[in-house]
């Protein structure tokens, strides 16, 4: 290994590494600021520019594309003719690249950033070497990662090369770098186009070809009409998928024991997500921690008034909204005892420490709420399993896609956002100003049963929940079964229409009188008139809220 460039954004230890290669005997070569801070650091660097003849220029957008670099990286070294071609050209072969790239994640982190800002920090000549190196890795040897520094500067130290295992592996994490690096400029730039493109249009900038499918027809005088119009309103499923994901954590296990696992986070900020909850004391999460609390976050981003939900495999067992924080978890667990044993509860205000002592004496996994008391955090302590997580965006709801893997490919969709559509009554009797806002309560739990799922509920608080089932007679079935409750005076939800009048019926049983549901079926006149025969009222909403 004779000779290394280095050109890097993260100067965190680059100096230290030089100096270990520059013992070695490696001649280095750098750019601009890298070269300044290694000549501080006292070692002896030859610029770029006096490599390529040519100096860095355009601010910097052109500093090391060039044939003498990329040449020198190249070059097979087993190959006559690639060697006889840099001895012609007098390219010097390059047998060390130690690039990172400028920080566009950091920068587009930032509030507020701007396009420009954004553009200019897509690193052009960084990832192109890095590409030309793991390309050629069977000769060259690659850095990205700082934390590979230590590790290939020992094994020059000792064998005075890299093996041909580290120099794969280190091209592997290029490969996925760059990639990941061009997801994150994708999906940026994606995610912001109709706010870059005012933005843009704001400075009075109206270059033809800015605004996509932007065309000569039409009119020329009103230039930001023209651009809202060219540009596509929806960009969430584009032809090419580019979506960066990094690592969080390796998860001891999957939803079982023998299966392996680890948590993932989209890159750029989503707030109110589960990957900004902040751990303050307990077990580590595992994978379906994280999954049931994904479940009972969502269901809780319905709600305003003080609310507390508890999940178990995914599904709510109690939900109740009340005026204070504590009596909305008191009836959230009343609503089911049983079920709420190892779930999840989240809530929407701050923990106080009454509401955490009504917790301590359940066994739970996992409490996530806006914030906790200083006192309810001391009741905490004594259940050092108990996983408490703090999430202070916890109302804000996530914009953009919602995904399932399915073997061999994805299904994408938009999140479920709304409620309802189209609000009617459709019975003779119509529900009163308490049953109306029960109703809409139990629909918005609904919503968030798995299918075919029902929901009874009275006074804010659920008092039946049946997830889960093929058939929907079969869920309410479920969910009454067990139910110690009287429901007589309660609601029932459903989260797709009822195809028969079984349900009606079923509900007529125990004392119900009203239900929502979408309607939809084309027996929905048998569901309205036996409503209508029993009394009981009923809602259409016109917005299905199946859920998988
Ligand atoms: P320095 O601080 O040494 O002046 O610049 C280091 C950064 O420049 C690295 O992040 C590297 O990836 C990037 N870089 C190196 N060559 C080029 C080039 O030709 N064009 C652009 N845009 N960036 C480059």
């Amino acid at each position: 290994m004779k000779r290394a460039l280095i050109s890097v954004s993260d100067k965190d230890g680059i100096l230290d590494f030089a100096r270990g290669l520059s013992k070695e005997g490696i001649e280095i070569l750098s750019t601009g600021g890298t070269a300044k801070l290694l000549r501080e650091g006292g070692l002896t660097v030859k610029d770029v520019s006096e490599v390529t003849g040519f100096p860095e220029c355009l601010d910097g957008r052109v500093k090391t594309l060039h044939p003498k670099v990329h040449g020198g990286i190249l070059a097979k070294r087993g190959d006559e003719d690639h060697q006889k071609t840099l001895k012609d050209l007098e390219i010097d072969a390059i047998d060390l690249v130690v690039i990172n790239l400028y920080p566009f994640k950091e920068t587009i982190a930032k509030e507020a950033v701007s396009l420009e800002e954004a553009i200019e920090n897509i690193d052009i000549g960084g990832p192109t070497m890095l590409r030309s190196a793991a390309k050629n890795f069977e000769d060259v040897t690659v850095v990205t990662d700082r934390r590979d520094y230590d590790r290939v500067l020992k094994e020059i130290q000792k064998r005075g090369d890299t093996s041909l295992v580290t120099r794969y592996e280190l091209a592997l994490k290029v490969f996925r770098e760059t990639a990941y690096y061009d997801g994150l400029i994708a999906e940026h730039l994606g995610k912001n186009m109709k706010k870059h493109l005012e933005e843009h249009i704001g400075k009075g900038n109206t270059e033809k070809g800015m605004a996509a499918g932007e065309t000569d027809q039409g009119d020329e005088a009103d230039s930001t009409h023209k651009a809202d119009k060219a540009y596509p309103e929806d960009f969430a499923f584009p032809e090419k998928l580019t979506l960066p994901y990094e690592k969080v954590m390796d998860l001891r296990y999957g939803e079982n024991p023998h299966q392996k696992a680890a948590f993932y986070r989209e890159a750029g900020n989503v707030p109110g997500s589960l990957v900004h909850a902040e751990q303050l004391q307990g077990k580590a999460l595992s994978f379906n921690n994280l999954n049931d609390t994904q479940g009972a976050l969502e269901l809780l981003k319905e709600f305003e008034k003080p609310t507390a939900v508890a999940v178990k495999h995914t599904n709510p067992c109690g939900v109740a909204s009340n005026e204070t924080i504590e009596k909305a978890f008191e009836k959230c667990y009343a609503a089911d005892p049983k079920s709420i044993f190892g779930g999840i509860v989240a809530l929407n205000r701050e923990v106080d420490e009454s509401t955490a002592r009504e917790m301590e004496e359940i066994f739970l996994e996992v409490v996530v709420a806006p914030g906790f008391s200083r006192e309810a955090l001391e009741v905490f302590k004594t259940k050092k399993n108990l996983r408490i997580l703090q999430l202070p965006d916890i109302l804000q709801r996530e914009r953009g896609m919602d995904i399932k893997k399915v073997s061999g490919g994805l299904l994408v969709q938009d999140k479920d956002r709304d409620l309802i559509s189209d609000s009617k009554i459709v019975t003779e009797k119509a529900p009163g100003d308490e049953e109306m806002k029960d109703l809409e309560f139990a629909y918005k739990v609904a919503k968030h049963v798995k299918s075919n799922g029902v929901v009874i509920a009275k006074d804010q608080q659920t008092l039946a929940i049946g997830p889960g089932q093929t058939s929907r007679i079969w869920a309410l079935d479920n969910a009454i079964r067990n139910v110690e409750h009287d429901l007589a005076g309660s609601v029932l939800a459903s989260d797709a229409f009822f195809p028969f009048d079984d349900c009606v019926m079923k509900a007529k049983e125990q004392g119900i009188s009203a239900i929502i549901q979408p309607g939809g079926s084309l027996k929905d006149e048998d569901s309205i008139q036996c409503c209508d025969r029993y009394g009981i009222s009923m809602v259409f909403t016109g917005m299905r809220h199946f859920k998988h």
